[in-house]
């Protein structure tokens, strides 16, 4: 048994085995094809395939272990054959004209989320079926050797660190955990661990992946940071126990949907949740976040092997909207840049890529990209509540420029007889110490304001974020960092505009009586902290 020591950055108990992440084996990336009937033709190479495979599967399983429990694969090759399935991989192929894996990975994850968001538990369980199915087609596709079930699929990612691109084309049903030698938890990639609910410890040294190998069994403990190889047997018991006390905790939470954000004197507050995509929407209406405070919609960008079309970008926002069914929905504009590279964006490396060339910086420069997901986003105004938000905001210039693009593509569309909607709310990331210091200057511009803590504490004190031998110096509670938002909020509320707080400080318990106290109006926090926060704002007596 060997124990090594991080941080957690995402709450949980896992226990499983070790899977040393390969980095030419990312899945599934997005390529544009121009033979649309031989990709086709690959789809259906490999669908016999897996029907193949999967006969072979069912005898032995009904062999080994009986005709109930081999039943499963016979549901698996029906849904091979089923025609909507079929046809939402054609369609993508031939609209899109892109490749097959690409094709049957975006079927998936579609039918996986319609079946998730059922109400029949026996529906929501085949969500991991289709996935099942998707990922040996995909498997067979790219000639990779495939598992012959999925019970024992699930591993703990051991890595050097991750980048959020890797973080986000990891595929989450096979992840039960990941671990990185290094990498500091205010990255992104700590970030998407929680937005995952991925139970998550990094920085566990630079000796970690010398002794780790493939399939040895691990705990990951993401309370307390605790990575133990090989535990013996009453640590295993102990982390058991653990996991199924976090397991009746987290259900004992769940209580609390329906309830009201509300301190125990009546003061009020909305509990809006972050995501990275629109996978994480059945996470949101799960955990009954009364809307989305922070959509990082860059991902979308990270997710593509070339820029995102307006119609792609339309179609993500679209079902933000109407999966929020009219509740209220902030997308944030592309924040890319700094940690957050894209191959297609061709920036030049930067000595210092945190105050570089980045989020705004790059919209306000390259107005082909900006006005591109500005369309989407109008476009898409339509079919829900929307608020706008930008991210890395410093001057009152900066809110001028982005208006006078604003009201140029609106004008484009109205010339074209394309709907939007007039009530979005615009708003802007107070991330910045520049914008926190002029918010009395920015308030009358804007609808609202919402702080980036992440960012506001790595500008503050003069802290990069992504450097683990920083952590210690990069105190969130840091006076300076309070003085900044109450100023902000301050400010706002004298100009009559709400603020909330997006960056990971939202989802600190320890702080929501003083933010409440500041009268900060929301806080957005990963989907799997809202009703912790709730639990806590209901617990506050501010008389
Ligand atoms: C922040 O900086 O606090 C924030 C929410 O944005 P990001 O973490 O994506 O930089
Ligand atoms: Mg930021």
């Amino acid at each position: 048994m060997k124990v090594f020591k991080g941080k957690g950055v995402y709450g949980a108990v896992a226990i499983g085995n070790a899977s040393l992440f390969k980095r030419n084996e990312i899945p599934v990336k997005r390529v544009s094809i121009t033979d649309v009937e031989a990709e086709k033709a690959r789809v259906d190479k490999a669908k016999e395939h897996s029907l193949e495979q999967l006969k072979d599967i069912y005898d032995k399983a009904l062999k080994e272990v009986g005709e109930t429990n081999a039943q499963i694969f016979e549901i698996h090759m029906m849904m091979l054959e089923d025609d909507d399935y079929n046809d939402s991989i054609t369609s993508i192929i031939e609209t899109q004209k892109v490749n097959a894996e690409y094709a049957v990975a975006a079927t998936s994850d579609n039918f996986a989320e319609m079946f998730s968001l059922m109400d029949d538990s026996y529906m929501q369980a085949r969500a991991l079926d289709v996935r099942d199915i998707s990922n040996r087609i995909i498997g067979n596709l790219s000639q990779e050797k495939l598992p012959s079930t999925y019970s024992d699929n699930k591993m703990i990612i051991c890595s050097d660190d991750l980048a959020p691109s890797e973080t986000v084309s990891l595929d989450k049903n096979s992840l039960l955990a990941f671990v990185t030698a290094n990498g500091s938890a205010n990255s992104h990639t700590a970030i998407l661990a929680r937005n995952m609910n991925i139970p998550a410890v990094i920085g566990v040294g630079a000796d970690f992946l010398s002794q780790v190998q493939d399939s040895q069994l691990m705990v990951v403990d993401g309370y307390t940071g605790e990575v133990i190889l090989e535990p013996d047997e009453k640590t295993l018991t102990k982390y058991k126990i653990k996991q199924a006390e976090d397991t009746a905790k987290k259900k004992l939470l769940l209580e609390l949907k329906g309830k009201d954000n509300v301190t125990i004197d009546g003061t009020k507050i909305e509990i809006f949740a972050n995501i990275g995509s629109t996978s994480n929407i059945g996470a949101v209406l799960l955990n009954d976040a009364s809307g989305i405070g922070l959509f990082r919609s860059e991902f979308l960008y990270l997710e593509n092997s070339d820029y995102p079309s307006e119609d792609q970008q339309f179609l993500n926002y679209k079902k933000v909207l109407e999966s929020m069914a009219g509740k209220k929905v902030i997308i944030r504009t592309l924040d890319i840049g700094a940690d957050k590279q894209v191959d297609y964006f061709n920036l030049a490396k930067e000595d210092n890529p945190a105050l570089g060339y980045r989020a705004i910086r790059i919209c306000l420069t390259r107005p082909d990209i900006f006005k591109t997901q500005l369309r989407a986003l109008l476009r898409a105004s339509v079919y829900g509540n929307l608020g706008i938000m930008f991210p890395m905001i410093t001057s009152v210039s900066e809110i001028e420029k982005i208006k006078k693009i604003c009201d140029e593509v609106k004008a484009e569309l109205k010339s074209n007889n394309i709907r939007y909607s007039d009530k979005i709310e615009i708003g802007i990331m107070i991330e910045t110490p520049a914008a926190a210091i002029i918010s009395d200057k920015l308030a009358p511009l804007v609808d609202f304001f919402s702080v980036g803590t992440n960012d506001l504490t790595q500008y503050t004190l003069a802290c990069d974020r992504q450097n683990p031998i920083l952590e210690d110096f990069c105190d969130t509670h840091h006076e300076a960092i309070l003085r900044l938002i109450k100023f902000a909020a301050d400010n706002a509320h004298k100009y009559g505009k709400w603020i909330g707080i997006c960056g990971e400080l939202a989802a600190d318990t320890s702080l929501t009586e003083s933010f409440l106290r500041m009268g900060i109006d929301e806080l957005s926090v990963s989907p799997s902290y809202v009703l912790k926060v709730r639990d806590t704002v209901r617990n506050i007596n501010l008389k």
